[in-house]
């Protein structure tokens, strides 16, 4: 059945790949979203044309957009953050794509666009990986980042849903997210808002990231690695990251993560680490936590750890916190036991080094 579903992607090899020597200059120290591979997976949709059609690998290339092409205008756009991994044996592995593929949908049913079937989304992104797979990173540590997205193309200034989709999946080599491998993060309290109750935090769509560039500039400037977003109506309660989730770890074994109430992106980091955590003994409430407990928590002692967690950046310490009612450290300002430990299990997961006891590891060969 799958390979049924594989032999429906046309395939047109890159006609002059990158050469081996700039690939291997290319991809010895890649960073992060800055190299990109040779290929990528397109799909049409065409709500005239009976859906989904004309799936295939091809050369990355630019796109060709009518400027009336309604994402342009009305945003219809919604994309997934995921990675190949390399086993010990030299194959490689993704972590749990059909929870992508489902997260994927979930978001296009928020931004009124077209589902994709799950085994479709996946195999879209087996094939990526297996033209070029050549492109994974030789630095230590490194990933091969993949970005499926989905945009409206219909030419149309009309406000409605459009009829006519492009589904994309480009590759990135990926070293460490965060510029200096922080061994932990300090973060800012934004004034600005995220996502409102009814609104699209929920989603995985461009308009939330626009959003948050203002208040993620203002933590950098401030001398800070990412942005922090309360709730939208009391500014009380800790939300999430710009693009990650939050634990807090307390001195009784106990661990708190924001519910997921629609204003926050359901990543499948936390969901990983609710798992894991919980094997490992610990209670995990999901339950809301204000960001004066916090700061008492933190001062008191109660609190010993804050984790941030997502794909691009794996789990990474939260040290310290400021916003304009002042600063707080958590712990010693460094990772804590449980960071270090929860990263280590989920790394090692993902590479093949701890057996998958889960079903999350899917091997490509
Ligand atoms: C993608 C994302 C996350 C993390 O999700 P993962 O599935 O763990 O990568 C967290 N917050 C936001 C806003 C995101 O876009």
């Amino acid at each position: 059945m799958a390979d049924a579903l594989a032999s429906q992607f046309a395939h047109h090899p890159h006609p002059a790949p990158t050469s081996a020597a700039l690939r291997d200059a290319a991809i010895a120290d890649p960073g992060f979203g800055k190299v990109f591979s040779d290929h990528m997976v397109s799909i049409e949709y065409d709500a005239d044309k009976g859906g989904w059609h004309s799936p295939q690998v091809g050369p990355r290339t630019p796109i060709m957009l009518d400027p009336a092409a309604s994402v342009l205008h009305y945003s219809q756009e919604i994309f997934e953050g995921m990675k190949a991994y390399k086993q010990a044996d030299d194959t490689l592995a993704l972590f749990r794509p059909t929870a992508n593929a489902a997260r994927f949908n979930a978001s296009a049913t928020r931004m009124a666009m077209p589902h994709l079937p799950e085994d479709m989304f996946v195999e879209a992104v087996r094939q990526l990986v297996h033209i070029d797979r050549d492109w994974f990173p030789t630095v230590e540590g490194g990933s091969l980042y993949l970005r499926p997205f989905m945009f409206a193309t219909e030419a149309f200034l009309g406000v409605r849903p459009a009829t006519q989709y492009k589904f994309l999946v480009i590759a990135s080599p990926a070293g460490n997210y965060f510029k200096s491998g922080a061994p932990a993060v300090s973060i800012w309290i934004s004034d600005y808002s995220r996502a409102a109750p009814g609104g699209t935090g929920a989603a995985k769509t461009g308009g939330n990231y626009a959003a948050s560039l203002v208040p993620t500039a203002e933590a950098f400037a401030k001398g800070h690695d990412q942005v922090l977003f309360l709730d939208a109506v009391e500014h009380k309660w800790v939300e999430e990251l710009g693009g990650m989730n939050l634990f807090f770890v307390f001195d009784d074994g106990t661990m708190i993560t924001p519910p997921l109430t629609g204003t926050i992106l359901p990543g499948i980091t936390r969901d990983s680490l609710l798992h894991l955590a919980r094997e490992e003994g610990l209670t995990v409430r999901e339950e809301p936590y204000s960001i004066d407990q916090w700061r008492s928590d933190a001062a008191s002692g109660r609190l010993v750890e804050t984790m941030a967690c997502g794909t691009a950046a794996v789990v990474t310490a939260v040290g310290h916190v400021a916003g304009p009612d002042g600063d707080f450290t958590i712990g010693s300002g460094g990772p804590g036991q449980l960071t270090m430990k929860l990263r280590e299990q989920l790394v090692g997961i993902q590479r093949g080094a701890i057996p998958d006891t889960h079903g999350w590891v899917m091997n490509l060969g």
